[in-house]
């Protein structure tokens, strides 16, 4: 018998763990997968000198909660630089006049007082928005979003995109010894304050009534008085787990109508850093890639890429969301790799062939076909934050529930769910 059985082994899940088992409750978390952290996952590349992350990458901004734990475990975080090579119809363009036009379209977003989707306010601007604004403005949406267009809500984009301008995030950070660092040191701490972890359990049923739950996972029976539930979005939505009785309605509503959303990130080590030698004949001159940070070129399969930078590795990230990510996630690993390198080689002018005797290793994680993953990260539909509020509150003093799409604002980062778990640990210590 457990004070709190918490479900899933996420950075939500193992933060709660830890305030939780700091608190003096007597918690255990049971996690499906062989390993903790979820869509945290870092590789070792005996090949080279930094890790490779397959999910999460980057802290977006300063958020404080993460900080604070960075600061403590003394791990070691570095800048990325911003710098924005754009591409559009096939030529390189200024980059600053395309995060001038996004500002643009996000300020006129911003003002919309009825809730509407991305595509809807798009179609609605009058004609001197030009198409290519509307698309660049688009990809960039489905992209950070992971989202769909014609299904993300404006205002949970302008939720988003103030939560994100109250921690500086436009700045984003990388961990020198990767997201797993974080953790691996969460890990730590809850075992240290007595906190029971349970790998390879996989959670299918929960009987419930108020103070107590007894949690159903293949043969093995566990009890708690109260229970945080923290899986992904997308596996509530496809029912993994069976709550006996039913959840309420208004529960099951929030759960259907909540969005997950979809994206591809691989990443391809080379022989050596050849974009750095290359010179693009463009009109205004020849440009060349040596300080290349981040390239996006709308025509591509995968339309973003960036570097290790300010780290020098011959190593380039691709990166899709949305509806297109969801297409290509569903084809074969080596389809998707050719895709890949078909981007690389619109983007160099090289040819696939060429990109394919220089490419060493790819590192790849499908979270779409993943099934404890199901998808990348959740998104608000039209009118969703109502939504989105009824999926964090409590049932009876007795299911919580956690993860990054419960956390209003920074939904789909890692600092959300890490602030999710948080405040869910808060919340259960305020019913005992
Ligand atoms: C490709 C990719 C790139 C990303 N990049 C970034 C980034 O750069 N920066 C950023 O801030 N965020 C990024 N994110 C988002 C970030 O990774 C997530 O928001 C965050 O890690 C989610 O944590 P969580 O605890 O909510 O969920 P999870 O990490 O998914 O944890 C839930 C856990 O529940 C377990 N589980 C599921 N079902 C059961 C069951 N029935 N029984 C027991 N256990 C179960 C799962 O195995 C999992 O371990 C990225 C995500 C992806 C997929």
């Amino acid at each position: 018998m457990f004070d709190v059985v918490i479900i899933g082994a996420g950075i939500s899940g193992l933060t709660a763990a830890r305030d939780l088992s700091a608190a003096g409750q007597k918690v255990a978390v049971l996690e499906a997968r062989s390993r903790v952290g979820g869509r945290i996952y870092t590789h070792h590349d005996p090949e080279g000198r930094l890790p490779i992350e397959l999910g999460a990458e980057f802290i977006h901004g300063r958020p404080r909660q993460l900080l604070e734990i960075i600061k403590e475990a003394k791990l070691e975080i570095e800048e990325v630089p911003q710098r924005h090579w754009y591409f559009a119809n096939g030529h390189l363009a200024k980059s600053g006049e395309f995060w001038s036009m996004i500002d643009d379209l996000m300020g006129r977003m911003r003002k919309e007082t009825s809730d509407q989707s991305f595509r809807e306010f798009l179609d609605s601007l009058p004609g001197e928005v030009s198409a290519q604004a509307k698309q660049m403005a688009t990809r960039y949406v489905e992209g950070f979003h992971a989202a769909s267009s014609a299904q993300i809500g404006i205002h949970g984009v302008s939720v988003a995109n103030k939560a994100a301008e109250s921690i500086d995030g436009d700045r984003s950070f990388r961990l020198l010894e990767g997201y797993y660092s974080v953790i691996n040191w969460l890990l730590e701490k809850a075992e240290s304050h007595g906190t029971l972890f349970k790998l390879n359990t996989v959670v299918n049923e929960l009987r419930w009534k108020q103070g107590m739950v007894e949690i159903v996972a293949a043969h093995e029976h566990w009890s708690a008085s109260k229970v945080l539930i923290t899986i992904p979005l997308s596996l509530l939505q496809a029912e993994s787990i069976r709550f006996w009785p039913s959840l309420p309605e208004e529960k099951l509503t929030a759960i259907s109508k909540l969005m997950m959303g979809s994206a591809l990130r691989i990443v391809f080590r080379f022989s050596d850093r050849f974009w750095e030698d290359l010179k693009l004949e463009e009109k205004n001159g020849v440009e060349n890639f040596s300080k290349l940070g981040f390239v996006h070129y709308p025509e591509a399969p995968l339309q973003t890429w960036w570097t290790t930078l300010p780290e020098h590795e011959p190593i380039l990230v691709g990166w899709v969301g949305g509806q297109a990510a969801a297409e290509l996630l569903h084809r074969s690993d080596e389809e998707i790799s050719d895709a890949a390198l078909k981007s690389l080689s619109l983007i160099f002018r090289l040819s696939e062939s060429e990109l394919g005797d220089k490419l060493k290793s790819t590192f790849f994680h499908n979270w779409e076909t993943d099934p404890l993953a199901r998808g990348a990260y959740a998104y608000l539909p039209v009118n969703g934050m109502a939504y989105q509020q009824a999926l964090a509150q409590p049932v009876a003093e007795t299911l919580f529930f956690a993860g990054e799409a419960t956390c209003m604002g920074h939904i789909g980062t890692v600092h959300g769910a890490l602030m999710s778990g948080k405040s869910a640990a808060q919340t259960i210590l305020a019913t005992i």
